[in-house]
């Protein structure tokens, strides 16, 4: 983090290559029962997302459905507090509330176009439940949601919300019955009825071409997010800030970046209690490569390649891998990757709420974290930080921590 912007290597390519790698990073690693319906979802990415077609129907659904272009909003109070200049890109404005929307209605269009009769989708906290089954209702496809019978319980809102846009929530009791379980749940689904089931999947995760086709819907945050700056800020931003659990919020908006070599970019992880393997979800800062759910990536696991549970204030962060697309840009220097506590989430979360009037999700108060502490190293900087989310979710977990700690 020491190196001057100017420092910045340049990037030879972040596009995946014939088999879906990332550099060293990405693939398919998957049984032979998967492979068709990967091949077809392959076929159907290449031939419908370039389209003019659903190119255009997926802008008509952004703008009038999901509200976009969501608004750049300068931080003043933070901007004097930390002697910077800061401006948030503001996805929780965006319809449910933070930026999976973007992903889910895009996955929804495409299976459309595939001929499928029904979504499928995993969910951890549930946000991206409940954007799926948002996303399904307003296509009138009938959505089920897999999701860790642990996170049932602890996100019983958004069961709620998911139930009241007519999706099925089916609880996952196997393996760690969060959302790691979930994910293997629903591949196992779409594996029975690959071509009347749409996979649609939350994170930049999982066997190509998920991760390369979520940042591709992502990417409409980066695009705007450029653009504003130069309309609204008269230039490029320093620094790139972003929280990253399995990174599609962070390659969307960074992704319309990476060629911008004044720009630096940085992704911020869940540091949890600290650095100890099971004390945190930080795969790019603590990992070792492996496979996880179909990728070659950075993942926590122990010295016999256990994939070990993690812990995160957050639970939209709580995973144990990370998209192979982040684990080359961190190999290759374009993109720095570090990892900020539960502690110093809470208190950027305070800090935002209490002087700019805005209620982030915990989960977007990592990036806060990490963007205070790239002001107070690099004094006067333009700071653009990806505001993935709202915190309304969290108020559970927040009655147990910050306002206990107020009152
Ligand atoms: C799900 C979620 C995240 C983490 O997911 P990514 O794929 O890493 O973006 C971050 N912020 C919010 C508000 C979320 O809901």
């Amino acid at each position: 983090m020491n190196s001057r912007a100017k420092d910045v290597p340049p990037l030879k390519s972040s596009e995946p290559d014939a088999r879906g790698r990332y550099g060293e990073f990405g693939g398919r690693y998957v049984p032979e029962t998967l492979v068709a319906a990967l091949d077809r979802l392959q076929a159907g990415v290449d031939r419908h997302l370039p389209s003019e077609d659903f190119q255009s129907e997926y802008r008509r659904e952004l703008a009038t459905w999901v509200g976009r272009p969501t608004a750049l909003t300068r931080a003043h109070a933070l901007s004097r507090r930390w002697g910077a200049e800061v401006w948030l890109k503001r996805e929780d404005l965006a319809h449910t509330g933070a930026h999976k929307i973007n992903n889910a209605i895009g996955q929804t269009l495409l299976a459309k176009r595939l001929g499928a009769r029904r979504i499928i989708a995993e969910t951890g906290a549930g946000q991206h439940g409940v954007a799926s089954a948002a996303a399904a209702a307003r296509l009138g496809l009938p959505c089920t949601v897999y999701m860790g019978a642990v996170d049932v319980e602890r996100q019983a809102p958004n069961v709620g919300r998911m139930k009241l846009m007519g999706a099925t929530v089916v609880p996952v009791t196997s393996g760690d019955a969060t959302l790691r379980a979930a994910i293997d749940e629903a591949l196992r689904d779409w594996v029975s009825d690959p071509e009347g089931t749409y996979y649609s999947l939350g994170s930049a995760v999982g066997p190509h071409p998920y991760p390369y086709l979520v940042r591709e819907l992502q990417s409409v945050i980066g695009r705007e997010a450029r653009r504003q700056m130069l309309d609204l800020a008269g230039g490029l931003p320093d620094v790139a800030v972003a929280c990253v659990g399995g990174g599609s919020n962070a390659i969307g908006l960074f992704h319309p970046f990476l060629a911008d070599a004044t720009v630096r970019l940085l992704g911020i992880e869940a540091g949890g209690r600290g650095p100890g393997l099971g004390d945190n979800a930080a795969s790019l800062t603590f990992g070792t490569p492996g496979v996880l759910q179909g990728s070659y990536t950075l993942i926590l696991q122990d010295e016999h390649g256990q994939v070990r549970e993690t812990h995160s204030v957050s639970a939209g962060l709580d995973y144990s891998g990370v998209g192979p697309e982040h684990a080359h840009l961190m190999r290759s220097g374009r993109v720095a990757y570090q990892a900020a506590t539960d502690e110093e989430a809470l208190d950027a979360l305070s800090e935002c709420a209490r002087h700019e009037g805005i209620l982030i999700a915990i989960e977007t108060a990592h990036a806060f974290a990490g963007a205070r502490r790239f002001a107070t190293a690099h004094p006067g900087s333009r700071i653009l930080i990806g505001c993935s989310g709202r915190g309304d979710k969290d108020m559970p977990i927040l009655q147990r921590t910050v306002l206990e700690g107020l009152t």
